[in-house]
């Protein structure tokens, strides 16, 4: 169920609204929209007859929602979402018209090695970072990341740089780190849908980007962030990461589909990360341009300044020169939708 307020609501009625809802034992959503707010409300396990909100003071009408999503849905809220995201270099926002970039390598390795890529990604006009510090890997015995030190790393790097710092939680305890050090959490593909990790999301205070999971459906990807939202976090964008497929001349196949599926039946923002949706280095680009035309509202793409020696996804990092030509052919495309690239 989902009450469309009016247009010119007061606060004082959105909340009485709300209070009615949270007697009921059930949760309020306020959602606002750029013409009226939209209170969504959940935790209705049996029929509650809710016909009286109807007739409360600001109320325009009470309409049930077709979808087995709630909050994520263009019901609630009809506009694009813009995931807002604090930097030391003021807010970067990703969503609508604005089209965000997050760069920078698969994992945080030492200083030096953040510290310059931070350097040649801001050259390159982005203004969020990406580095892991938590990495989940296949493998037991492969790099798997520095922990605390590595968010220590990003955080200096945060403000030497001006940079806004996105990087994954894999468990509730790096998530309070995570949410304590960087400006982004993320959950990945192999997390989506970890049920206690994304209701752990959902009650953090920073945005959450939340990856695809490599054999999601559009509705499960959809479900995954109305776990998120249920929580009450509402600042959300989706990943399309690439799923598995029979194709094997890429790492995952990239699903662009996906993006104005997404933007068909949800307000979130959907970035697209050419370079785990491929693997392949030489496909980071071809698949960013598509990704911006097809009209992702941005990209998540691994620059690494020594690829070749990079301790994790090393095939898929792009080196900074060829970002830098990356993001000018983003910047050319972006302007003929309208898009403007922070
Ligand atoms: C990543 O972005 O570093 C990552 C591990 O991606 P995914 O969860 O999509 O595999
Ligand atoms: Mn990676």
């Amino acid at each position: 169920m989902l009450v469309v307020m009016k247009t010119n609501a007061s606060e004082q009625e959105i909340r009485a609204v709300c209070e009615r809802i949270e007697n009921l034992g059930l949760k309020a959503h306020p959602i606002p929209g750029e013409t009226r707010t939209a209170i969504g409300i959940t935790g209705n396990k049996s029929a509650v007859d809710l016909a009286f909100l109807d007739s409360m003071p600001g109320v325009v009408e009470c309409i049930p929602v077709s979808k087995p999503y709630k909050l994520v849905g263009r019901e609630v809220k009809p506009e694009d979402s813009v995931l807002v995201i604090p930097t030391p270099s003021g807010e970067v926002r990703i969503g609508g018209p604005h089209f965000g970039v997050i760069a920078g390598p698969c994992a945080v390795e030492n200083r030096e090695q953040f510290f310059a890529a931070a350097e040649r990604v801001r050259a390159g006009g982005a203004r969020l970072m990406r580095g892991g510090a938590y990495k989940p890997r296949t493998s037991p015995y492969s790099f798997q990341g520095l922990g605390l030190e590595g968010l220590k790393i990003m955080a200096e790097a945060r403000e030497a740089y001006g940079v806004g710092i996105v990087t994954e939680a894999v468990d509730n305890e790096s998530l309070d780190l995570v949410e304590e050090y960087a400006d982004v959490i993320q959950i990945g593909a192999r997390n989506m849908q970890n049920f206690s990790l994304l209701k752990r999301a959902g009650r953090a205070r920073k945005p959450v980007l939340l990856k695809r999971g490599m054999a999601a459906t559009l509705d499960e990807f959809l479900m995954a962030a109305e776990y998120v939202m249920s929580e009450g976090n509402y600042n959300v964008a989706l990943c399309e990461r690439g799923v598995r497929t029979f194709s094997d001349h890429t790492r995952n196949t990239l699903d662009l589909s996906v993006v104005p599926a997404v933007h068909g039946v949800s307000h979130l923002p959907i970035l697209v990360d050419p370079s785990h949706g491929t693997g392949r280095r030489t496909k980071v680009r071809p698949l960013s341009r598509a990704a911006v035309a097809v009209g992702a509202d941005g990209l998540l793409i691994e620059v690494h300044h020594d690829p070749d020696h990079a301790l994790s996804d090393g095939f898929q990092s792009i080196s900074p020169e060829e970002f830098e030509v990356l993001m000018g052919e983003v910047r050319q495309i972006a302007a003929v939708l309208s898009r403007s690239v922070n």
